[in-house]
């Protein structure tokens, strides 16, 4: 099978023919329709954090496609199912995370593109426990966003607790970024959007933004507060600045959600005094359950989201990740197979 497989932290991903691995027990073998270009996998890719992947592995965790193979143990009733392979491979079961519904804190979890082989390769093997069933009114192109981009702003959203009317402001508007700004607004917020990038931002007033504001050439900060300041600021761009930035724009009452995870151990400075007068709440926001997951694609089958991505196909995944590091693309790209 072709795959694209990271040999070393400072080298473009190798093009393989590889072997088509088998299941193991709890597992199943999924051929790939379609594979997500998610910001992590070039992280992953550069060796960017503090815990890194063990070398050589295949990166990916927004993989579609249909179980064709289930592992010793596994139900065969599985099998010709179109399935979700998400960040979260899979998780224990049954610590304190696992059993309230929070398996996406779980301590033994196995991370899809990153602790195990991941789904930038025409197979992977995935574990029973930890897919997602996909619905038959969303297609794998788009299903692929969704898997991480879509649950993880999608539970973002949710941990924020916005209520209608509230302002809520997205620094950052790329694969997340643009699903980050549905979801606000399908719970009834106001939203900015706030970007870099003159393409970005006039993605973002197409999907309905209500203030969109380039962070290059106005100070974020001040174009927020000048229309009010925001509830919720939720940051999606991998730069310690842009968390400062979003921190700073908050009313009392607010809430800074951190998704992004900038390189090396970036830290955020946080004014005690002014947290606690105004009463503002700091978030870290991990991916989302495989609950998530799934309310996730019921809304994008009910017509609810849009997803914005390109086509691509895995020989180009090298200048894919340059085209995405320079800010260049639509939304998301996803590999078909
Ligand atoms: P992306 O590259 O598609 O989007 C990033 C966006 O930020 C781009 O549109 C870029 O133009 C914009 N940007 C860059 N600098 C900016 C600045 N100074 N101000 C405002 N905008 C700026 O990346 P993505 O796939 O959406 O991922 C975003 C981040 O989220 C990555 O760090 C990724 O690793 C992380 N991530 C976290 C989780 C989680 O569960 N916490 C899940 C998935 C991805
Ligand atoms: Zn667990
Ligand atoms: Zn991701």
């Amino acid at each position: 099978m072709k795959a694209a497989v990271c040999t070393d932290f400072h080298r473009p991903l190798e093009l393989r023919d590889l072997d088509v691995p088998e299941p193991g027990p709890g597992q199943l073998l999924v051929k790939l329709e379609a594979s997500g270009l998610c910001h992590t996998d070039i992280h992953a890719a550069h060796g960017d954090w503090p815990v890194k992947p063990k070398l050589p592995f295949i990166p990916g965790h927004e993989g579609i496609g249909r179980v064709v193979k289930v592992g010793e143990g596994t139900s065969e009733a599985l099998a010709g199912r179109r399935v979700a392979i998400p960040w979260l491979g899979t998780s224990c079961g049954h610590c304190h995370y696992c059993v309230t519904g929070a398996e996406n804190l779980c301590e033994s979890q196995v991370n899809s593109g990153y602790s195990v082989d991941g789904a930038y390769a025409e197979f992977a093997v995935a574990y029973a426990h930890g897919i997602v069933e996909v619905p038959d009114g969303v297609s794998s192109f788009d299903a692929a966003p969704l898997t991480c981009a879509g649950v993880t702003t999608y539970k973002a959203v949710k941990l924020a607790r916005v209520t209608p009317s509230e302002r809520v402001a997205v620094f950052g508007i790329g694969g997340l970024g643009h699903l980050a700004l549905q979801y606000a607004r399908l719970v009834g917020g106001f939203t900015v959007a706030v970007d870099i990038e003159p393409e970005k931002l006039e993605l973002a007033a197409e999907l309905g933004a209500d203030q969109v504001v380039n962070a290059r050439d106005t100070d974020p900060v001040e174009a927020i507060r000048a229309a009010g300041g925001a509830d919720v600021a939720i940051v999606l761009a991998a730069s310690p600045k842009v968390f400062e930035q979003a921190l700073r724009s908050l009313n009392r009452g607010g809430r800074l959600v951190m998704v992004a995870l900038p390189a090396d151990d970036a830290a955020l400075s946080v004014p005690i005094f002014d947290t606690v007068l105004g009463g503002i709440s700091v978030i870290g926001s991990i991916v989302g359950t495989r609950a998530d997951l799934a309310e996730v694609f019921a809304l994008h089958a009910a017509g609810r989201t849009e997803v914005i991505a390109e086509r691509r196909s895995l020989e180009t995944v090298n200048d894919d990740f340059e085209a995405v590091l320079a800010g260049k693309v639509s939304a998301r790209l996803v590999f078909e197979f």
